[in-house]
């Protein structure tokens, strides 16, 4: 088993997050504002949050770049050429870097494509989350099922970008077919990567009210795993690589940025909410777009940092390596007694595999890998 080659230590990845989204889609806790008034202002902050931390990663170079939220596919040309040749002219960036753009279907067009190709984005991740217009409307998205086959139409015929089609399954109200439906159409496309989110309550949603108030209610525990299996069994068959629980890939069209963060790429993360990483300790910035605005007119990083411990990075380690294909060391573990045998057993059981001195979750053991990891943490 090769391990992914998107790891060197002398490389690091750099994340902007664009806080701003058309609508606020029921189940998202990450960090946006729908009020997009003042996004020149906040490029302009982002800009400035470039250049302060320009020094960070000085010796480094950027071989992955992702635009994130969010809504990156708000942004119109100008906003994102500013941040594209701050990043060009204060960091050193690798020829081949991968450039990932985030975008919703109702703002890609032909014109909109030809942008992002022109400025040198080369993969998009397009957050299509599903082709029925009734789950769509339940989530809230501010596009339609139409819109989303008109873009992929067109990305097929007049384009040739690395992209990842990102799906949500586990709709309460949907069916298994309902959800095979969704692949069926999908692989209509040649998708190159494809990502498959399983629906989650997260606090300080308007799906997690409706869940405590009665109104929505959740899929069971067995219909999710029946549905991951389906997904897994669907895309497998169809020559994509299993690579991390969430994410299928055709051969080499892994997320380099993404599985950097797998394994300890060191990166920056600019803009409200973005986190960063430098291999020893992390720092998130505020997020809280007014708070952002008024700390970096004043020339100030508004980020929070804390030191990771030993304990800290190798249960994180352990917890997100054992949720791809290429597993976690043994080597490099520290197992107790108690541990050890509990490795056997999950061998035992088929719920990984013991090989070239790595331990490797089976798709059986991927379902359970929170609570496998937790076991093999090592305590403070
Ligand atoms: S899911 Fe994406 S588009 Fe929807 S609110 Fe969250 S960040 Fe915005």
């Amino acid at each position: 088993m090769h391990l992914p080659p998107y790891y060197s230590p002398d490389s690091a990845s750099l994340y902007l997050h664009i806080p701003f989204c058309r609508k606020a889609c029921h189940y998202c806790n990450f960090h946006f504002s729908t009020q997009t008034s003042y996004q020149d202002e906040m490029i302009q902050a982002i800009v400035a949050e470039l250049t302060l931390r320009k020094d960070e990663m000085k010796n480094k170079c950027i071989t992955t770049i992702y635009f994130g939220g969010g809504t990156p596919s708000v942004m119109t040309s100008n906003q994102l050429t500013q941040i594209l040749e701050t990043i060009n002219s204060h960091y050193s960036v690798a020829t081949d870097v991968e450039i990932t753009f985030e975008a919703n279907p109702d703002d890609l067009s032909h014109d909109y494509l030809s942008m992002l190709h022109r400025v040198g984005v080369n993969r998009l991740s397009i957050g299509l989350q599903s082709f029925h217009e009734k789950e769509l409307i339940w989530m809230n998205r501010s596009h339609s099922a139409d819109q989303s086959i008109a873009i992929l139409d067109i990305l097929e015929s007049d384009f040739d970008f690395d992209y990842s089609a990102d799906l949500i399954f586990g709709i309460p109200g949907s069916s298994l077919q309902d959800w095979e439906d969704n692949l069926n159409t999908l692989s209509r496309y040649r998708a190159p990567h494809i990502s498959c989110y399983n629906l989650t309550v997260e606090p300080g949603t308007a799906l997690y009210q409706n869940t405590q108030s009665g109104k929505n209610v959740p899929l069971t525990d067995e219909v999710q795993s029946r549905l991951y299996i389906l997904t897994h069994q669907y895309l497998t068959s169809k020559k994509y690589d299993h690579y991390e629980i969430s994410n299928y890939a055709q051969e080499g069209k892994f997320s380099k940025h993404n599985t950097g963060y797998w394994f300890g790429n060191h990166y920056i993360g600019i803009g409200p909410g973005a986190h960063s990483y430098n291999g020893t300790s992390r720092s998130w910035n505020v997020a809280n777009n007014a708070l952002y605005l008024t700390s970096l007119s004043e020339q100030h990083l508004p980020k929070e940092q804390e030191m990771l411990s030993m304990s800290n990075q190798y249960n994180e380690r352990i917890m997100v390596g054992l949720r791809t294909k290429w597993g976690v060391d043994s080597r490099t573990l520290n197992l107790n007694a108690t541990q050890s045998e509990f490795v056997k057993e999950l061998s035992a059981t088929d719920k990984a595999i013991l090989s070239n001195d790595r331990i490797i979750l089976t798709e059986e053991g991927r379902l359970q890998s929170d609570s496998i990891s937790a076991q093999l943490f090592l305590e403070e």
